[in-house]
């Protein structure tokens, strides 16, 4: 069968689910030309059985606000894949959240972790909750009533879910308590936990983190260096400011954040003290960008507003952490042309098909992908599972190390199978992982 053979089939089955049908063609486009030497891979029906999730679980939550308000959401976790492992994957919670983006994400997901070389599978979860317009309580009822239907799903051998968009440490805490209570366990059924009860150290951080490990290494290893270089960074959650962090450390200009109002400037570069600012800002505040331009650090700063970073100029790599398709050929024409050589993708699928497309074939622009950059955040929730199992908690270093170390494995992979081609690379190392394992279980 032709790859489009095999894309409008898929179509036909799921139609108008853009996203997931986006995210399984820019993996096949890369596995079908490997197939062809992999005759028994297609035998098997291999491509049609990693595309489709093993099931979906839809919901609905009725939950009551703190004005005595009847609240109703949607509620789903899609359990794509459990060949390597349980199913492992976080839960979204967002205004407008469909079943599409849950299972595009699914997808991505299973490859992602198999990448980790943790005995992991694919899931993916959430809710178009709209955290945003609610206060703490209301988040906390929320959490607890999602759990009263997420619980009959979930467990440390069978799913373990984690945190995602709008759902961090404060969201896990809820989440797993309510676990708790239901069940009467304690025990590793969530990762993400806070490090006072069950979590790992820098769980928060490893995403950001293991994005610039990644990134350091390729530079590296193509002869270059970080320290010289300026980073534009789209977002403001825990990847882009732990990512910010880590480029910090490493005296690494960083130019930008932004917000999905728009975007901060630095002007003369971000510095430990902008930064303190914005974790207090975002992470306990839970305040909005724009309020930089006001306040102590406003002659640093420039807010953009309405805008993304990638119109400004002066940066040789792009650190997308914001969503998925937040860069388009328009806006990687503008990276190009501003001199951006590196797009380290943080953030998940977040060029859509056409500007993937473009920058591939490029001579000067490379892409590494995000199954591959930002696999740290679930690698250390395998971490987490490991400790949880054998009732133990390890030192930051100790994590920090196994962090570098399996991003030093990932990077090895891409390299290998991709010849110098991340995006195929993680693609189709990815790919051959999980099915290896589903062949060697025969027709299931
Ligand atoms: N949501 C994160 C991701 O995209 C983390 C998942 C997890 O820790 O299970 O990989």
């Amino acid at each position: 069968m032709t790859l489009n053979n095999f894309l409008s089939n898929l179509e036909n089955k799921n139609p108008g689910q853009s996203e997931y049908l986006q995210a399984v063609r820019d993996v096949y486009e890369d596995v079908f030309p490997w197939l062809d030497n992999h005759k028994d891979y297609t035998e098997e029906k291999l491509p049609e059985r990693l595309a489709e999730p093993d099931r979906t679980i839809a919901f609905r939550i009725t939950w009551r606000d703190g004005k005595g308000n009847i609240q109703i959401n949607k509620g789903w976790r899609v359990q794509h894949n459990n060949a390597l492992g349980a199913y492992k994957g976080g839960l979204r919670f967002k205004e407008g959240l469909r079943l599409d983006t849950l299972k595009f994400l699914a997808f991505e997901q299973t490859f992602k972790d198999a990448l980790t070389g943790l005995p992991m599978g694919g899931a993916k979860g959430g809710s178009d909750f709209n955290p945003k317009n609610f206060d703490a309580m209301d988040i906390e009822r929320f959490c607890q009533a999602y759990m009263l239907e997420l619980y009959r799903h979930i467990g440390p051998d069978i799913d373990v879910p984690a945190g995602d968009i709008g759902v961090g440490s404060r969201e896990i805490g809820y989440l797993f308590g309510t676990y708790k209570k239901i069940e009467n366990k304690f025990q590793g059924a969530l990762t993400g936990k806070s490090p006072a009860f069950g979590g790992s150290c820098i769980r928060e951080e490893a995403t950001g983190y293991g994005t610039i490990y990644f990134l350091k290494q390729y530079l590296e290893n193509s002869g270059g260096a970080l320290q010289d270089k300026k980073a534009l960074i789209s977002g403001a959650g825990n990847v882009a400011l732990f990512a910010a962090q880590k480029l910090l450390d490493l005296d690494v200009t960083v130019k930008s954040v932004s917000d999905s109002d728009g975007t901060l400037e630095f002007k003369e570069g971000l510095t430990h003290d902008l930064l303190n600012a914005l974790k207090e800002l975002k992470f306990e505040k839970r305040g909005r960008l724009s309020e930089m331009e006001e306040g102590r650090f406003k002659s640093q700063v420039r807010y953009h507003k309405d805008k993304q970073p990638w119109g400004l100029e002066g940066a040789n790599i792009a650190i997308p952490a914001a969503t998925q398709n937040e860069i388009g050929e328009k806006e990687a024409k503008d990276l190009l042309d501003s001199g951006v050589e590196t797009i380290c993708e943080a953030s998940n699928m977040p060029l859509t098909s056409d500007a993937t497309k473009y920058v591939r074939g490029l001579k000067t622009m490379t892409i590494l992908p995000a199954k591959a950059v930002n696999a740290g955040g679930v690698a250390v929730s395998g971490l987490e599972r490991s400790q949880n199992a054998e009732y133990q908690h390890w030192s930051a270093d100790k994590v920090d190390e196994k962090l570098q170390s399996i991003m030093s494995d990932i990077f090895k992979t891409c390299l290998r199978y991709g010849e110098g081609d991340f995006v195929k690379g993680a693609n189709i190392a990815g790919f051959e992982r999980v099915a290896k394992a589903v062949i060697a279980y025969g027709a299931n």
